[in-house]
Formats: C-alpha cells, sequence, structure tokens
C-alpha cells in the first residue's frame, strides 16, 4: 500500500530498510542496533569575516561502526541538517556493505550556501570546521574519513587534509584522513569521475543480462539510448559524458537548478559543462528548447532517467508521471519510500543510490589504501609487465617471421598505470556487486525489486559484523 503521507529522508531510509528486514531473521535486536544512527555529531562555531563573527553549523553523523573507519561525504548546502546527514550516514553503511568496502558509515555537513563566499572565505571556514571536527576524532585516518559530496570537491578535500597535517604533524597517515584529494595532496587518479564511472559500469552490467532489461521493457546495449539527467555537477557530468562518449547514448535533455533544456538529437555534454560554466546557465544551448520548469522534465519520455541532483527529486507528486522504464539514482534517495512504491506499481525498475553511486567511496577506498601504502598503484610493476609482452611478441615476431601491427602491439605492451588499475578495480566492484543483488532480486521469494535486494545483501553482511564482534 502506498503511504499519502511524503515521509522525511530519514524515515524513507528506514522504511526501505524495513521493507526489506521482513525477508530476513535476525536475532531479537539486531535489526533495531543496525537501523539506528549511533551518534550525531552538531556543532557551531564563528568564524570572522567582512567584519562581524558569523556563525555556522555544522554536523557529523556516523551511523554505524561495524568497521572502522567510518566513511561519508562532506556536503555543503543550506538543506543541511541532522535528518538529512543520519539519512545519508545510513545510506553509506549499506552502500559500502554492498560494494565491500570495509567501512563503515558517516555523513557530514555543513549549512552554507558556497556560492556566498569567496574562496579565501571557504577556505577558512572550511579549516575552522574541519578544526572542530578532527580535535574530537571525527576526522581521523582510523576512525573516521570524510570525502566531497554537494558543495565541495577536490579544493575543499585538501583544505582539509592540510588541516589535518597541521595538527597531527607526526602522523605518518595523516594523508589518509580525507579522501578526493587534489593528486599533489595525495590524491588518486580516477577519484573525480569515480562516481559517474560507477553509474556507466552500473548500466552496463544491468544491460550485460537481457531478461533484466526486458523487465523494464528494453533491449539491446546502451547505445542509443535516449537518458534525460537532473544535475549535471560532479556526478551527473561524468556519468553523461561517458554514456555519451563510450557507450552511444543520447543525452535528450539535462535539468538544472534553472530550468531544463531538450534536444531530441543529443546534447553535446563537455560543451554543455562549458556553456554552463561560461553563462551560469543551462538556458540558450545550441538547437536545445528551454523549460523553465526544470521539475517537468523528469516526466520526459525516454529510456533511463538519472537523478543527480539532491534527494526527493521523485515524490508522491510527480511519481506518476514519471514515463522513463529505468531510473538508475546516481543522487543519494533521489526516489523518496511512497515514490518508489508508485514506481514499482507502474513496473518502472530502479537502480538503488546504495548501488549505483557507490562508485565514490569505492575509489576513496583506493585512495585510503594509496595514502596507508605510501606509493602510487602500478609504480612498481608497470615496466616490468611491459617488457615482458615484449618478449613475448619479440619471440612471436621471430619465431612466425611476421611482424604485428604497430596498433596491436601499442595496445598489448601498455603497462597498466594508476588510472587504469583503478578503473579496473571499480568495474570489477560493480560487476560484483550488481551479481550480489540479482541473485537475491531473482532467486528470493517474494523480492522484485533491486532496492530491496541490495538492502537484503547489505544488512546480512553488517548483521554477520555485529555478530562476529560478539554483540
Ligand atoms: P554537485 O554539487 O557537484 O552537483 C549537483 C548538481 O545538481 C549541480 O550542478 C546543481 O546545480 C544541480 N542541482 C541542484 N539542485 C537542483 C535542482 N533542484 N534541479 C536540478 N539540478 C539541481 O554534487 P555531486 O557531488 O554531483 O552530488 C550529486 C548527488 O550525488 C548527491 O545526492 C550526492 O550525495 C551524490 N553522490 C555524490 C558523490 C560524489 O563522489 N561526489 C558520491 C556518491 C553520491
Amino acid at each position: 500500500m502506498t503511504s499519502q503521507r511524503e515521509p522525511g529522508f530519514r524515515e524513507s531510509v528506514d522504511l526501505m530498510f524495513q521493507r526489506a528486514i521482513r525477508h530476513l531473521d535476525l536475532p531479537p535486536g539486531l535489526e533495531h542496533k543496525i537501523r539506528i544512527c549511533n551518534s550525531t555529531y552538531a556543532v557551531r562555531f564563528g568564524v570572522r569575516l567582512r567584519g562581524k563573527i558569523e556563525t555556522f553549523t555544522g554536523y557529523r553523523a556516523i551511523h554505524s561502526e561495524h568497521l572502522e573507519p567510518v566513511k561519508g561525504g562532506i556536503r555543503y548546502s543550506t538543506a543541511v541538517n541532522a535528518n538529512e546527514v543520519e539519512a545519508l550516514a545510513a545510506l553509506m553503511t549499506y552502500k559500502c556493505a554492498l560494494v565491500e568496502v570495509p567501512f563503515g558509515g558517516a555523513k557530514g555537513g555543513l549549512h552554507i550556501d558556497p556560492r556566498d563566499w569567496e574562496t579565501s572565505e571557504l577556505e577558512h571556514i572550511t579549516r575552522r570546521f574541519a578544526y572542530e571536527l578532527i580535535k574530537r576524532d571525527l576526522i581521523n585516518p582510523s576512525q573516521n574519513v570524510p570525502a566531497p559530496d554537494v558543495g565541495t570537491g577536490e579544493r575543499e578535500m585538501a583544505w582539509i587534509a592540510d588541516q589535518y597535517q597541521r595538527l597531527n604533524t607526526t602522523d605518518i597517515n595523516a594523508r589518509a584522513c580525507v579522501t578526493g584529494k587534489p593528486l599533489n595532496s595525495g590524491g588518486i587518479a580516477g577519484r573525480v569521475e569515480a562516481t559517474g564511472r560507477g553509474i556507466q559500469y552500473a548500466l552496463r552490467s544491468f544491460f550485460r543480462h537481457p531478461e533484466d532489461a526486458a523487465l523494464a521493457g528494453l533491449d539491446g546495449t546502451l547505445d542509443g539510448k535516449r537518458v534525460v539527467v537532473q544535475g549535471l555537477g560532479n556526478v551527473g557530468f561524468h556519468a553523461a559524458k561517458f554514456l555519451q562518449e563510450e557507450d552511444g547514448a543520447v543525452i535528450t535533455a539535462v535539468i538544472e537548478r534553472d530550468g531544463a533544456i531538450i534536444d531530441e538529437n543529443g546534447l553535446e555534454i563537455e560543451d554543455l559543462r562549458r556553456h554552463i560554466v561560461e553563462t551560469g546557465s543551462v538556458r540558450g544551448f545550441g538547437n536545445s528548447t528551454f523549460v523553465s520548469d526544470g521539475a517537468e522534465v523528469l516526466a520526459h519520455d525516454c529510456d533511463i532517467l538519472i537523478p543527480a541532483a539532491l534527494e526527493g527529486a521523485i515524490n508522491i507528486e510527480n511519481a506518476d508521471r514519471i514515463r522513463a522504464p529505468l531510473i538508475i539514482e546516481a543522487a543519494n534517495g533521489p526516489v523518496t519510500f511512497p515514490a518508489d512504491e508508485i514506481l514499482r506499481r507502474n513496473g518502472k525498475i530502479i537502480v538503488p543510490d546504495a548501488y549505483a553511486n557507490a562508485g565514490g567511496v569505492t575509489v576513496s577506498y583506493f585512495e585510503w589504501v594509496k595514502n596507508l601504502g605510501h606509493i602510487r598503484f602500478g609504480r612498481l610493476q608497470r615496466r616490468q609487465e611491459e617488457s615482458r609482452y615484449e618478449l613475448l611478441i619479440n619471440e612471436l615476431e621471430s619465431n612466425f617471421g611476421r611482424e604485428l601491427s604497430d596498433e596491436f602491439k601499442q595496445k598489448y605492451t601498455y603497462g597498466a598505470g594508476e588510472l587504469e588499475l583503478v578503473r579496473s578495480g571499480l568495474d570489477d566492484t560493480m560487476r560484483g556487486a550488481y551479481e550480489s543483488m540479482r541473485d537475491v532480486w531473482h532467486g528470493w521469494n517474494d523480492v522484485d525489486d533491486l532496492r530491496t535486494a541490495a538492502y537484503i545483501v547489505s544488512i546480512q553482511r553488517v548483521a554477520a559484523s555485529y555478530e562476529a564482534a560478539g554483540l
């Protein structure tokens, strides 16, 4: 039955959890222990700016410490509140478990509109917020490791890492206190693109199973599929770009804050991004049609809808009008619980957030491991691999008396660098997690959607950790 009331974000996540828990037989009390958020720290701090003291409110919620460190991004937005960070922290627990990243779940947020402040002011505010969290071990390489989220990126992560280093000058692992850093501050190749790249790998995993695609009334590959994207930020941009450039998908509409644009022949995503940076708007791009009520375009006819902005985009008000047969949740919580029930009733297939956008945390895990290892992935073996392949090619050529093509030789002997290894690890992770969800989706009685399957896989893994720990 569809509830007629729109629940809050936290409640929506809990309702999805409870829908899944009905399929499991957990020891008494464990369901509650897994579901609740362990702690939420709220801090109010003052920063002297523009001749007066400005007070900011920030949060760091820890949902589950069954594994440490706990992991989750820091969001800068005026919509940030305790309920939101708790919901996002819970999703992090389920996401990490699903993609077998050995972290508990956390999330942070600062109630701020970053566009209101100059770069130097934002640095000041970020360092002050980081200080408040660091001194309570709410940023710490072995306990609590943030990452970028809405409104933050590499720049903020570099400030946070530097702030931690200043306060912990002898900690040799200091750089592992935060992920999503720029390469020159201990970051990893492929982290910026990772969440969007993960969306691409998730969709490829889905279309690798014609029976799954058929459930959405789709067939073939991603080639030629019509895609609508909401939010052309870090995640939405990279997802759209890779799907367009590498899989032949056609991005027919993009929805942004100020409206949406539609072009059935396809929007050039790189050019559109440049247009947005230059003009501050999607309006006036190429031959596209501008729609001022952008949210209406969520209901546009297409094959795949990618909500990549914020939570609650598809809700009780508009769920019935959604036409896309396949929705992949690039954002966290873009479909509310009642909307999810409506969409399922209407036969839509939803690839859930906990799986779909797990590329970010997966590559963050690689970055954290790199920081602890103090060496770039591939540095030791790359040239050694190349010389082994060259040896083989030389032997083949001299035995068969025929030269292989330069193109083949170049491709074959190319030793994997960090970026190739990161993409390979991410692809493997996304394929593996899809199969684990799919086994439950198709193999368990009465489980008829990927979200419930994802929750079941995650909850089982978290429960096993708690039970092994002797709780
Ligand atoms: P971002 O700030 O880079 O991008 C968000 C985009 O959405 C911006 O372009 C913004 O203008 C747009 N937007 C905001 N409100 C909108 C509205 N009402 N309608 C249309 N567009 C709107 O943020 P991001 O990092 O891309 O994150 C997007 C979503 O993905 C969030 O839900 C986030 O939690 C989730 N996510 C991000 C990462 C990551 O690695 N950055 C990882 C996992 C999940």
